[in-house]
């Protein structure tokens, strides 16, 4: 596989990439369907998470990436716990990246100061919205006000900060998005990942709307919203990836390495690590996973070989959300050929959709709300 590392802006280009899941979240949003718990025995995760961090292989990591859930949902004494093993137990790259999610109701100067001490540089905060009415309905815990002071806090402490917003909500003012935008621009973060609502099948949120107590966009207006946004967004950050905006030096190391196809090792509950070609899927339900580590030697998660095939639709997929694309060197090397690439290209090239710079192909702007289209009829 090639290397296009060089080529993004990825500084920390030696050691391997983490990531570790805190299923647990104090209470549950609306939209919600990700894997997370509104209690877990904190003491025996993290002692799983620890015991698991033993069998990783002995090398340097350039990125760990502690999300879930809500890691600062942990309680301080747990949290403390966990970062110090795993403080004990890997060697970091000299210019490592060290991301750590958490929730703006959770923040406080305490909290950050003790990421802080034990290494964490960048905070992903899930800030949404700074619109009261939209955090009410997105079942959010943390008002506009309180949002505004975890920022505030965050950036005197944190060297990176990068601020989750929700796009395409219902009733939601372009106007509105610009200046929850401006305003986040002038209060210095350096990376805003910019996501458009899903309605998730079993949600509260997915009731509310099915009863016709919500209205969501139609894709037509979704689409109007989501353009609108990226322009304001665009003012202040280029985009690099479909919703990650940042300068080259402050894009998110772990995601690109991700989203580039390198091997990443994961710890905990309903993880998922992708190394050597083989994909390691960890059980959901936190005692589970905590049952599972309990005896001494390495845990045996189910295992699937990743092949040839859907890594190659994996490099397509991803590729094509970056803004610098997909290059075909990495597609050849997973078995694509530079024929069929050429066939399928010309025509969307051709209407504009996709543009190519040397071995690069990317989406162009009238091709970003297809992407999925787009990706479809580009892959094998
Ligand atoms: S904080 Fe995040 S993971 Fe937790 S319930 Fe809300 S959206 Fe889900």
């Amino acid at each position: 596989m090639i290397d296009t590392r060089d080529q993004e802006g990825f500084a920390c280009a030696s050691g391997g990439h983490l990531y570790i899941h805190i299923p647990l979240c104090r209470s549950r949003c609306r939209y919600c369907d990700f894997p997370s718990h509104t209690s877990l025995d904190q003491a025996a995760y993290v002692a799983a998470l620890l015991r698991e961090a033993d069998h990783l292989p002995d090398q340097a990591w350039s990125t760990l990436y502690i999300g879930g859930g809500s890691p600062s949902a942990l309680d301080p004494v747990h949290l403390d716990h966990l970062l110090a093993g795993l403080g004990q137990r890997l060697r970091l790259s000299p210019a490592y990246e060290w991301t750590c999610e958490a929730n703006p109701a959770d923040i406080d100067e305490a909290m950050l100061h003790l990421l802080r001490t034990h290494g964490i540089n960048r905070l992903s905060l899930g800030v949404q919205s700074l619109d009261d009415g939209l955090l009410t309905l997105l079942g959010r815990r943390h008002n506009a006000a309180r949002a505004r002071t975890a920022i505030t806090l965050a950036r005197a402490i944190m060297p990176r900060l990068n601020v989750d917003l929700m796009l395409a909500l219902p009733g939601q003012e372009a106007a509105s998005v610009a200046q929850d935008v401006d305003m986040l621009a002038d209060q210095g973060i350096d990376h805003l990942s910019a996501y458009a609502l899903i309605i998730e099948d079993g949600t509260p949120l997915a009731d509310d709307v099915a009863q016709g107590r919500v209205v969501i966009p139609d894709d037509e207006a979704s689409g109007q919203s989501l353009e609108a946004a990226w322009t304001a967004i665009e003012r202040h950050w280029p985009a690099y990836e479909t919703s990650s905006f940042a300068h080259a030096h402050d894009r998110c190391r772990h995601n690109l390495a991700c989203w580039r196809l390198h091997d990443y090792h994961a710890l905990g509950a309903a993880a998922v690590s992708t190394v050597a070609g083989q994909r390691h899927s960890r059980p959901s339900d936190p005692s589970t996973y905590i049952a599972a580590l309990a005896g001494s030697g390495p845990p045996q998660w189910p295992v699937e070989i990743i092949d040839p095939a859907t890594r190659l639709r994996e490099a397509w997929m991803l590729g094509l959300r970056l803004r610098r694309g997909v290059h075909r060197e990495h597609l050849t090397s997973l078995g694509d050929n530079h024929q069929r690439i050429e066939q399928h290209l010309a025509p969307l090239v051709d209407s504009g959709l996709v543009m190519t710079d040397g071995p690069w192909i990317a989406l162009a702007p009238p091709g970003r709300l297809l992407q999925d289209a787009i990706t479809r009829a580009l892959m094998p």
